[in-house]
């Protein structure tokens, strides 16, 4: 079975301005790689719906999502927080960001698709419960993994994220949920300065110093992140997708290559196929040097499709 991937053109319209490094070219650059690496014509593409509100209640209080609805401006921008801003398009952008993830998680629930990823923007990892933060404004995998066990009945979802920055928004919704488990590595200390320290009993939290590479990182995956996984015995696996600890990437200080991105997803998909039959919602979060984004997503996809082309 192929690997689903869910995008929509109103993600390519949210523009925070031009210097913002969490910009539509994010995703033109993984389209681009796609077509470069060959793998695109292996992907069944999907238009990503629009988020309800009534799964967007089951991460963000309703209160949240009216005032999100109601800043969305007809005309210009609007700043929710000093990195996050929205113009007349962010509010379909953002809807489609985590309905992608709704949609996602029923084709792979329902046995559609095996695997799927969003390519989507505006990112998700570091919205809080009542809080936009740091580009991101509704929790997109969050949505997802309360889809899951809402709508479908499981038990128990596993959220792997190796964005560079912790994703603090994420913690901030499943801290002490027994149906959730948080695997994060992220650059410590750096944006957004959480997760290293008392960590709650359901987060696999390893912060990495700067400079750290593929030997901390693939060190880290196994020694942390495998163990507690296969404990964990997740019936569902979601990545939260950031690309933004490659070597290339600016952003922050972390030495990940292309191969790091499919050497993780196959560990993770070897979890996913003992527990959870394969079952693998991925979502983009960070990554802002586009060719190694382009690159990183494509080594990503080609190890959730099972494309070794
Ligand atoms: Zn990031």
């Amino acid at each position: 079975m192929s690997v689903a991937f869910v995008t929509h053109s109103d993600c390519l319209k949210h523009d925070m301005g031009t210097h913002h490094p969490e910009r539509p070219a994010r995703l033109t650059a993984i389209e681009d790689q796609l077509i470069a690496s060959g793998i695109g014509q292996y992907l069944t593409r999907f238009d990503a719906p629009l988020a309800t509100d009534e799964q967007l209640a089951r991460v963000h209080p309703i209160e949240y999502v009216r005032a999100i609805r109601e800043a969305a401006p007809k005309q210009g921008t609007v700043h929710l927080d000093p990195d996050t801003a929205m113009n007349p398009f962010t509010l379909q952008a953002a809807l489609r960001a985590a309905g992608a993830a709704v949609l996602a998680t029923d084709l792979v629930l329902k046995d559609k698709v095996t695997t799927a990823f969003c390519s989507v923007r505006p990112p998700g990892h570091h919205a809080c419960r009542a809080r936009s933060m740091g580009f991101c404004i509704f929790n997109n995998v969050a949505v997802a993994v309360r889809h899951a066990i809402h709508e479908h009945g499981l038990e128990r979802v596993a959220v792997v994220d190796f964005d560079v920055h912790h994703g603090n928004g994420t913690e901030d919704i499943f801290e002490g949920d027994e149906h959730v488990l948080m695997a994060s590595i992220f650059q410590h200390p750096f944006y957004p300065y959480s997760g290293a320290d008392d960590p709650a009993r359901n987060m696999v939290n390893v912060p990495l110093p700067a400079g750290a590479g593929s030997r901390e990182f693939r060190a880290a995956v196994t020694q942390a992140w495998i163990p507690a996984l296969e404990e964990f015995e997740p019936e569902l696996v979601v990545f939260s997708a950031g690309f933004d600890a490659h070597v290339e990437d600016d952003m922050a200080m972390l030495r990940f290559t292309d191969a790091d991105y499919g050497w993780v997803t196959e560990k993770i998909k070897a979890i996913a196929e003992r527990h959870a039959k394969g079952r693998i919602v991925s979502a983009l979060e960070g990554g802002y040097a586009l060719s190694a984004l382009g690159r990183s997503a494509v080594q990503h996809l080609r190890v959730l499709g099972g494309l070794n082309a």
